[in-house]
């Protein structure tokens, strides 16, 4: 979401923001959705040969509002336009029947090895955007931080939507759902807060991006919802671009994230039934930024995802609905399941 630290207001979007040059820069945008175009509408192709046809209005148009998460800097037409594979193996997997270790059977019969799970072993992050909490902190969150291109707040409130249901809630409510999906598939989860007694604020999103470092996750997502204005409507999901500058360096992330984000995307659009977001991305859900400090300081596969926008009844609607975080939550994990070959 927006990266002010004050409530946001239904009208908010003109008096808001650092983010503003986003979508001011009119030009440097063109420029930028020329070049990345071709390669996300490829993208979007691509994942929807993947994950079936989404649903919804794919129109575009121009944005008559900032958009979230902060932010100087927008879309870099450099970045990932060469997809890599992804960093598990792709084969399927005879899930659940592990070799028996010990002696052999009894029987004698060579039996089959049973493959590896890909999944097994494995370990995904799952950023929760924001903590509810950070309306009640605001010095703590407006401390700036380094993110090796730039400084930035520490952490940043969040939306809600127009009836106060906090961004915060939201991302909460879905990564526990998203949660619960992984680990019965057998993916080790951990998360970058829980929003509970030992974490009233944040954490920065300095630290956020070193938790899933310092783990060595094979996949971090940070879920988020958006607050723009009535009308626009949809998910993307938010790439990393190539950057370097003091400890950031994306350079080897670039790749697989982007496989990532594909996989989430078109999952996410199949289980949801939802479109790509017609306010940004040119119809395709994807999104390159070079001004998230979560992504700028990741060095594993990191994406952020904006399910939808809170600010729109249509889009509220559906972001409150407990049925629909589930759906939510299942396309998410589908996508990250298949990103790790399972
Ligand atoms: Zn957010």
């Amino acid at each position: 979401m927006r990266y002010d630290n004050s409530p946001p207001s239904p009208e908010s979007g003109s008096s808001i923001s650092p983010d503003r040059p986003w979508y001011t820069r009119r030009s440097t945008l063109a420029v930028a959705a020329a070049v990345l175009a071709p390669t996300c509408l490829a993208g979007w192709v691509l994942t929807q040969a993947l994950a079936g046809p989404a649903a919804g209005d794919p129109q575009t148009r121009a944005a008559p509002q900032p958009a979230s998460h902060t932010a100087p800097g927008g879309a870099d037409g450099k970045a990932g336009a060469t997809p890599s594979a992804p960093t598990a193996p792709a084969s399927p997997t005879a899930s659940g029947s592990p070799l028996p270790s010990g002696p052999p059977l009894a029987s004698g019969s060579p039996g089959a090895p049973a493959a590896p799970d890909p999944l097994a072993g494995r370990t995904v992050v799952i950023d929760p955007g924001h903590n509810t909490g950070n309306f009640k902190h605001s010095r703590e969150i407006n401390r700036q931080v380094d993110i090796g291109t730039n400084r930035k707040e520490c952490d940043t409130t969040g939306t809600t939507t127009n009836s106060g249901y906090m961004e915060a809630e939201f991302t909460m409510d879905v990564s526990r759902r998203l949660r619960t999906v992984l680990e019965a598939r057998g993916v080790k989860v951990l998360f970058t807060h829980e929003a509970g007694p030992e974490r009233p604020w944040g954490p920065c999103i300095d630290e956020r991006a070193r938790i899933g470092n310092e783990v060595k996750a094979d996949a971090v997502v940070s879920v988020h919802a958006d607050g723009v204005s009535e009308g626009s409507r949809g998910y993307h999901v938010i790439l990393p671009a190539a950057v370097r500058g003091g400890s950031a360096d994306t350079s080897k992330i670039v790749g697989p994230s982007r496989t990532l984000g594909e996989r989430i995307a078109g999952n996410f659009a199949r289980t949801t039934g939802t479109g790509p977001a017609n306010y940004l991305g040119s119809g395709t859900g994807l999104v390159v930024r070079d001004d998230l400090g979560g992504l700028n300081l990741s060095t594993r596969p990191k994406v952020f995802i904006e399910c939808g926008n809170m600010r729109d009844a249509k889009d509220a609607a559906l972001l409150t609905s407990p049925e629909w975080r589930q759906k939510a939550a299942q396309g998410i994990a589908d996508g990250i399941v298949g990103f790790l070959g399972g």
